[in-house]
């Protein structure tokens, strides 16, 4: 990405190659997206060529609930990178989605004291620059 694109975004981003531009072209829609194997259901993440289960390369790209819960996480107070120093402390949270897949993220919208291990969450679209939406969690409204 150009420094044109993102003048104001100072962290890494994702590259976006023709594998995964599905993903990030959804979450910069507000959806979560991921492969589906046509062959037998499984749900593909991380992205995938072929399917872990049956290794056939015929998939589809579907929309997730983007609900899932905090199978994990921890809060980072130490500066591991010179681009998060204004962030620390911060939670990074693996999140075990309602379809299986878990994905790494960030729990956001509450303290990272009041972030639990099993607490429902929903995904929520981070526009960091015009091209990349990051994906993190927020509680689950209820009802
Ligand atoms: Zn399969």
């Amino acid at each position: 990405m150009s420094a044109e694109t993102a003048p104001s975004y100072a962290k890494p981003l994702p590259v976006i190659t023709p594998e995964n531009k599905p993903f990030w072209d959804a979450c910069k829609a507000g959806e979560l997206r991921m492969q589906r194997c046509t062959a037998c259901g499984h749900i593909r993440y991380p992205i995938n060529l072929v399917c872990p289960q049956c290794l056939s390369a015929a998939v589809e790209w579907t929309r997730l609930s983007g609900r899932g819960t905090v199978f994990s996480y921890i809060v980072f107070h130490q500066v591991y990178h010179p681009a998060y120093k204004d962030d620390v402390p911060y939670n990074v949270a693996m999140i075990q989605l309602e379809e299986g897949p878990r994905m790494f993220s960030n729990v956001v919208g509450v303290s990272n004291d009041s972030v639990k291990v099993g607490d429902v969450v929903e995904v929520v679209f981070d526009p960091v620059t015009t091209e990349v939406s990051l994906p993190r969690f927020r509680p689950a409204r209820v009802g």
